[in-house]
C-alpha cells in the first residue's frame, strides 16, 4: 500500500518527465490542473483528483511517450488501484473517468475536438475515439461524471509553458483533507 509521502515523492522524483508531447512536465501539468480547480473554488476531493489525475503516467515503465508508439498506457486505470487505499471515490472516480470525459465532450460539444492539442487528438484515437450519442448519454449518468468533465477541461488548459503556480507543498493540506488524514502517512 502506497503512502501519501510516497505519492508526493513520485512527483518530486519522476515529475520532471515531459507531459505527453506538451510544453510542460508532468509535475507542472499536475500543479496547473490543481491550481485551476482551486481557483474555481472546488472541494478538496476535486482539487486532489486534479493534482493526481495523471499519476498513472508516473507508475508505468512504458517510456515517456507511449502514445507516439501507438500504445495507450491506460493511465486512468493504472492510477486507481494505487490511490484507492488512501482516497475515496470522490477522488478516484473523476480520475478514472477523465479520459472517457474527453470522448464524451467530443461527442456533445461541436467546438471541443478542435480545441484539443495535437497530442490529445492523437491519444483520443488510441483511447477509443469519440463516443456515440448512446455512449455519451450512458457516460454522463455515472456518479462523478460531471466532476470528471470539469477535471477534463482543466486538464486541457494545464499545458502552459513557464506558468507560475503554487508548489506541491501548497497542496499537501488539501491532499490530507481529501484523504481524511491530519498528518502525513
Ligand atoms: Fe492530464
Amino acid at each position: 500500500m502506497i503512502t501519501l509521502t510516497e505519492i508526493i515523492d513520485l512527483y518530486r522524483n519522476r515529475g520532471q518527465s515531459q507531459y505527453g508531447g506538451e510544453a510542460v512536465s508532468q509535475l507542472e501539468h499536475a500543479l496547473q490542473c490543481a491550481t485551476l480547480a482551486e481557483e474555481a473554488g472546488k472541494s478538496s476531493s476535486l482539487i486532489a483528483a486534479s493534482l493526481l489525475h495523471d499519476l498513472g503516467h508516473l507508475v508505468h515503465h512504458l517510456g515517456e511517450e507511449p502514445a507516439l508508439q501507438g500504445i495507450d498506457d491506460r493511465h486512468e486505470d493504472r492510477a486507481v488501484p494505487v490511490l484507492e487505499t488512501l482516497f475515496p471515490a470522490a477522488v478516484t472516480t473523476p480520475i478514472r473517468l477523465h479520459v472517457a470525459a474527453k470522448r464524451y465532450l467530443c461527442a456533445v460539444e461541436d467546438s471541443y475536438w478542435a480545441s484539443l492539442s495535437h497530442a490529445s487528438k492523437r491519444s483520443l484515437e488510441l483511447q477509443g475515439g469519440v463516443f456515440t450519442p448512446e455512449a455519451a448519454k450512458a457516460f454522463i449518468q455515472q456518479s462523478y461524471a460531471e466532476d470528471a468533465v470539469e477535471l477534463r477541461r482543466w486538464d486541457d488548459l494545464a499545458k502552459v509553458a513557464e506558468l507560475k503556480t503554487p508548489d506541491l507543498d501548497h497542496f499537501l493540506p488539501i491532499l490530507l483533507d481529501a484523504c481524511g488524514n491530519e498528518v502525513l502517512p
